[in-house]
């Protein structure tokens, strides 16, 4: 089969990263991988749209705090595409608790706490689908790049 270099995965920096001016740094590392940008934007969730987005942790103790966390400021929402683009994002992100993430992965490099581990990545190809239809329910946007043979073979 041949490899789906058309994979796509929700990443979000939350409001502790954009606070600490880590939009940048955080863009950065995805496009220097070689993934490819379909959609990005600057937003303040309402706190509906974010107990949807986290409905499956709706039963954790720590659920009241991470909403109240998620409001605090505005996130920067994307849509990165690419080979295995799920899986390679959460490699990249580290750990969901940072202490636990490798120097190396965003969480390692830039968080310490759990509860401000400064973004998100989606978890497999499922919620992914999921969360970039929440999050992008019609502005994806369509382009070739020229140097798509020098990402893929
Ligand atoms: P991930 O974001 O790595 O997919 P989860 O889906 O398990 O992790 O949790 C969602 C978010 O909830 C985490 O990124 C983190 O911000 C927060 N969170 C998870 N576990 C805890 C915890 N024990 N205490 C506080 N916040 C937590």
């Amino acid at each position: 089969m041949a490899p789906n270099i058309r994979e796509r995965t929700y990443i979000m920096v939350k409001p502790d990263g954009v606070d600490r001016g880590l939009i940048g740094e955080i863009t950065a590392r995805f496009e220097k991988r070689g993934f490819k940008l379909i959609a990005a934007k600057l937003i303040s969730p309402s706190r509906q749209h974010l107990e949807k987005h986290y409905e499956d942790l709706r039963e954790k103790p720590f659920f009241p705090g991470l909403i109240t966390y998620m409001l605090s400021g505005p996130v920067f929402a994307m849509v990165w595409e690419g080979l295995d683009a799920v899986k390679t994002g959460r490699v990249m992100l580290g750990a969901t608790n940072p202490l636990q993430s490798g120097p190396g992965t965003i969480r390692g490099d830039y968080a310490l706490a759990v509860g401000r581990n400064i973004c998100h990545g989606s978890d497999s190809v499922e919620n992914a689908e999921k969360e970039i239809a929440l999050w992008f329910p019609n502005d994806l946007v369509q382009y070739s790049r020229s140097h798509e043979a020098m990402v893929y073979e």
